[in-house]
């Protein structure tokens, strides 16, 4: 984020869509640069049941003793429940389980500000409630592990695209590429997402 010029101290809110490491483990580190800052903005933290746990227990593995310190700044932890929508930092976040096994129910998100709507799949497994996660949605981010290996748990880029136009999203960008994938690239019809990627939503 620093690299990018985005200030974590600008965060008002996380989602997080499921409890591994590769999709939260960032966490501790955002909670530990607001407290070296002087944060004073209040932060929201959603994620699936268990949420906070599995987060504290990250950061008392990395720097024992962080989550018993005072902190300048509130964390406000919030559980997601499927086809239940909170607020989050301004947008109205849904859920939607989906089908991976993380040690917490794992979710799709959908999240809606005015008139834009963005979804992200998380890691999944084709289920049809992507289709319900990320209808008409501005932007959907999904992942796509292999390109047409069926991997339990994971998405390939074949099974999803015979279902983009059931999701008729505007804009499709994948995520997560395995090998599988990053090898074929150049089969694939969809944008392709990277570190350090800055996306503007255009809504008309
Ligand atoms: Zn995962």
């Amino acid at each position: 984020m620093k690299a990018a010029n985005v200030d974590p101290g600008t965060v008002d809110g996380i989602v997080i869509t499921h409890l591994h490491g590769d999709h939260f483990a960032g966490v501790p580190f955002l909670i530990l640069d607001g407290q070296f800052s002087r944060r004073r903005r209040k932060l929201t933290i959603a994620g699936p049941v268990g949420v906070r746990a599995r987060v504290e227990a990250a950061m008392e593995i990395l720097f024992p003793g962080s989550t018993s310190v005072a902190r300048p700044f509130e964390i406000q932890w919030r559980e997601l429940k499927p086809r239940h929508a909170i607020t989050v930092a301004g947008f109205s976040v849904n859920s939607f389980e989906v089908i991976h096994a993380s040690g917490a129910p794992a979710l799709a998100l959908r999240l809606s500000a005015d008139t834009t709507t963005i979804a992200y799949s998380g890691d999944t497994e084709w289920t049809d409630e992507l289709i319900a996660a990320a209808s008409k949605a501005e932007l959907f981010v999904c992942e796509a592990y292999a390109f047409d290996k069926a991997i339990k748990y994971h998405l390939s880029y074949r099974t999803l695209a015979d279902h983009l136009k059931a999701i008729s999203a505007k804009r499709v960008i994948l995520t997560h590429l395995g090998s599988d994938l990053l090898g074929h690239l150049d089969e694939v019809a969809a944008d392709v997402a990277y570190d350090g990627l800055m996306v503007t939503i255009d809504d008309d």
